[in-house]
């Protein structure tokens, strides 16, 4: 017995031993961000009024939008898989020359500690100053949400604009966006033209396409608000993990019924019932007030 006493102290000291030592080793929470513009911007552009008037800013930013995004996301130690010993991420950096923003870089090992991905933030960036969000969305991307990597871009598209809206900066001050989406959506209803638009763009909501089913215009501008209405109805109900696994590891509209247990068409009827139904008490009035100038 006391043999096996000892012994059993001594595995424990062991233990604790390689224990402390894995937790020496433990991969750091946070990326260290370093901003590579592909030009200076600080100069060349007015940037004054953003949300990062500084390339320090902007990387105080993208590091705090990354950390936000990987709690939200349960994503701790997202880079792990490009590069398990990454602390820093090389971030390049274009602004303008685009109407939309975009990530065209995905994550990928750039050195022994690092690894690095590129976005293009679009020129309206610096008219929207500081009202512009769309940092937080593109990083979202850069985590492993880039297009290609789910069957459904609808999928992806509204979760970035999920993560965008829940940490990055909220255009409609304390006001709730899935009542806001009601609203509007009511109001659009009343209109036969816009009805008929509209719920051709529904049709493609959440549905298994891999690209991008219209270019600009209403259309596109429609398909990304009620994507992400979408895919905050999915979370609401069933929780980050499950959606998550939805768009990284589904397949077709099957995999609806696979991971969240119900199917496609029922989850799109439930989530059309609810914006249709809930109790809506914003005015357009609230909408235009709430809209930071
Ligand atoms: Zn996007």
């Amino acid at each position: 017995m006391r043999v096996k006493g000892k012994r059993f102290l001594l595995s424990l000291m062991i233990f604790g031993v390689i224990l402390a030592t894995a937790c020496g080793k433990k991969t750091p929470e946070h990326l260290e961000v370093e901003v590579y513009p592909t030009a200076d911007y600080w100069v060349s552009m007015e940037l004054g009024d953003t949300l990062f008037p500084t390339k320090e800013a902007l990387e105080g930013l993208a590091e705090q939008y990354l950390a936000d995004a990987a709690d939200l996301l349960h994503m701790e130690n997202w880079w792990v898989e490009v590069n398990p010993n990454a602390t820093k991420l090389q971030l390049d950096i274009q602004i303008g020359g685009s109407a939309q923003s975009f990530t065209f870089a995905p994550a990928v090992k750039a050195g022994e500690d690092s690894i690095s991905g590129g976005i293009l933030l679009s020129s309206s960036i610096a008219e929207r100053g500081s009202k512009d969000a769309a940092l937080a969305h593109e990083l979202t991307h850069l985590m492993g949400f880039m297009s290609g990597n789910s069957f459904s871009m609808s999928l992806t598209e509204g979760l970035c604009d999920y993560v965008q809206s829940e940490i990055g900066h909220y255009p409609y001050g304390t006001l709730d966006i899935q009542e806001i989406n009601a609203y509007m959506l009511r109001i659009d209803f009343e209109n036969a033209t816009v009805r008929e638009m509209e719920e051709a763009v529904m049709e493609k909501v959440g549905a298994a396409e891999t690209g991008y089913p219209y270019g600009q215009g209403p259309e596109m501008s429609f398909w990304y608000t009620m994507s992400h209405s979408f895919v905050r109805y999915l979370i609401d109900e069933h929780g980050i993990d499950k959606v998550k696994k939805l768009i990284l590891q589904g397949e077709s509209e099957e995999s609806y019924n696979e991971i969240l247990g119900k199917s496609y068409e029922q989850l799109k009827e439930e989530w059309v019932e609810e914006l249709l139904t809930m109790e809506v008490t914003i005015t357009e009035q609230d909408i235009l007030d709430s809209i930071e100038k």
